[in-house]
């Protein structure tokens, strides 16, 4: 730790190369990548795709780039706090968090890793992408009917325990607002989907 947190130093100041700074942020994104996601902990924030952006200031400064799940997620500020404590135990003294809110975080920010480890926690992961905003563009009422029209749309989620398309949907907001609660047909189990944003 002592020596990573050397390096983080010695990449900072005015004797640092474009190697030191490359490794130094580099072994950022791999402490960022062990701290787990408050609400799901089998995935990482990094896995999750809401950390955007790492960089090592000038004076030595880590700067976080992070966005949202969504609009208001009442998660951030733990998960802010967690990347904070996280680099302070490797001995980052100063770390600065940004939060960018657009473009919008979707689910096609999630890695592959993240969206197997979701299945292995029994959540499914998002099953398709509905990412539309061209109609938010033409803005008004229009916009408005279209947005809760396509939020309407509960779409086919496989169930994580035994693979059956045979579910249905029982509440539109599960154990958390990110996720709606499904039941399986099949195997009668209830399970939490990730929904696509
Ligand atoms: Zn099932």
């Amino acid at each position: 730790m002592k020596a990573a947190a050397t390096m983080i130093a010695a990449a900072a100041p005015a004797a640092r190369s474009a190697a030191a700074l490359s490794s130094a942020v580099a072994q950022i994104w791999a402490w960022l990548g062990a701290v787990p996601d408050p609400e799901i902990p089998v995935i990482s924030i990094v896995d999750l795709g809401i950390v955007r952006d790492v960089r090592v200031a000038a004076d030595g400064a880590c700067d976080i780039t992070i966005t949202p799940t969504y609009s208001g997620c009442p998660a951030m500020q733990v998960i802010a706090d967690a990347i904070t404590d996280a680099l302070h135990a490797h001995g980052v003294v100063q770390v600065r968090l940004h939060n960018q809110i657009s473009p919008a975080w979707t689910t096609d920010w999630m890695s592959e890793a993240g969206k197997a480890a979701l299945k292995g926690y029994g959540i499914a992961p998002p099953a398709q992408q509905v990412i539309d905003i061209s109609g938010l563009r033409a803005g008004g009422r229009a916009a408005a009917a279209a947005v809760s029209r396509r939020a309407a749309l509960a779409p086919t989620v496989a169930c994580p325990h035994c693979g059956s398309q045979h579910t249905e949907i029982t509440s539109q907001f599960g154990s958390t607002p990110c996720k709606a609660l499904y039941k399986c047909l099949d195997c009668r189990e209830p399970f939490d989907y990730f929904k696509c944003h």
